[in-house]
């Protein structure tokens, strides 16, 4: 789908030039003071654009904090009539749309459990039918770029040009370093399926610590997101919600001066012309990858043939085994990561699977149309 942006590149809602679009504010309103003090701090910066707070919070477990509700909307006004930052605030019902635009929210965003279901996205987009605000759609929790992009479609449709997204990372059910796992793949494909779409990161929500927050916005902007989303808080020990994540005003003050920003192309053609030619010898080797991965299936086939033939399973354990712990060693001595071995020789060996299956279950047989032991 083309969404229609109409003039409204992010470059139009920055009021920064060059620099990328800022979020920032605490996870949650909690009181009139604690708003009033880190958004005056956070406009001291001088660089944030929009001041969030969440008001109403999905929390996993009852009982916790659930935000102030509409009382943090009036908060929210006065943070935008005395620091003259534009504010921000999550929705996940229409109810909570039609609040938020009563106190001249002016930016919504979609949070990361709302987007999961259609229903609630498109009675939100309804909400949104003919409104002109910000509307930004977070990444659903599961690693689904269909789903992502199906919410940003509903939205769209609701006639909303001023549109962006938010990858926030995306649970797992392992314990790993980062709250939520980036699967950067993710938003460049969705950077591929929509050109123009404002990409914003939430580095807060993928980090979970305030201590990993610098070289994930680091890795944004070398991605070239167009924005990040970072929570911060007056008194971080003291937050009711995401406590270990947020950052002082000042701490974001000094993340943003260590932050590199690159520039996302070149006009030098010398510089075009080297990599131009590095690229060609890219488009080699990824040929030749090709064709290696092609002779490879057809290796694979002609084995399910015998399979077939002598009624033994596809799977062979042992064997796989001894493909995935040799080509792990064998990648290392190279420079290749355990983790990109992994991933690759898991779908080369599904795909090898899939050839397989095709052999056995469909008869598929060689050329000359000859099972083996006729030949
Ligand atoms: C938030 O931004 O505070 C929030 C709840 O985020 P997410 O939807 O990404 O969990
Ligand atoms: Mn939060």
């Amino acid at each position: 789908m083309v969404l229609n942006l109409g003039n409204s590149t992010i470059a139009e809602w920055r009021g920064y030039k060059g620099k990328p679009f800022l979020i920032s504010g605490p996870c949650s309103a909690e009181s009139e003071e604690q708003m009033m003090e880190t958004a005056l701090q956070i406009a001291s910066i001088g660089q944030v654009s929009v001041f969030r707070a969440g008001i109403w919070k999905p929390r996993t477990r009852p009982n916790s904090f659930e935000g102030v509700g509409s009382e943090g909307l009036k908060w929210l006004r006065r943070v935008k009539q005395e620091t003259g930052m534009l504010v921000g605030t999550e929705v996940a019902n229409e109810k909570h749309v039609y609040e938020a635009l009563k106190y001249g929210i002016d930016l919504l965003w979609i949070g990361a459990r709302t987007s999961v279901n259609p229903f609630t996205v498109q009675e939100i987009s309804d909400a949104l039918n003919g409104v002109d605000v910000m509307v930004l759609i977070k990444n659903p929790i599961n690693p689904d770029i269909d789903l992502w992009t199906g919410a940003i479609e509903r939205v769209a449709k609701a006639g909303i040009t001023r549109i962006g997204a938010i990858h926030r990372g995306f649970s797992s059910y392992e314990k790993t370093l980062y709250r939520n796992q980036p699967n950067w793949q993710l938003p460049i494909e969705l950077r591929r399926r929509f050109h123009d779409l404002p990409l914003i990161c939430d580095p807060s929500h993928i980090a979970g610590s305030r201590k990993y927050l610098h070289e994930i916005s680091q890795k944004a902007m070398d991605l070239n997101f167009d924005g990040l989303m970072i929570e911060s808080h007056i008194n971080p020990a003291q937050a009711l919600s995401d406590s270990a994540q947020q950052l002082t005003p000042n701490d974001l003050r000094e993340l943003l001066s260590r932050l590199i920003y690159r520039s996302p192309g070149t006009s030098d053609p010398k510089l075009l012309d080297v990599l131009g030619e590095l690229r060609q010898q890219i488009d080699i080797y990824d040929d030749h990858l090709l064709d290696i991965l092609e002779q490879r299936m057809k290796i694979a086939e002609t084995i399910g043939k015998y399979k077939k033939e002598n009624n033994i399973t596809i799977l062979q354990s042992a064997r796989w085994d001894e493909i995935i712990n040799k080509v792990v060693v064998r990648g290392s001595d190279k420079g290749l990561s355990p983790e990109l071995i992994d991933v690759i020789f898991k779908a080369i060996h599904q795909e090898s699977i899939n050839h397989q299956m095709k052999v056995m279950n469909n008869g598929l047989q060689d050329k000359d149309n000859k099972s083996l032991s006729e030949k």
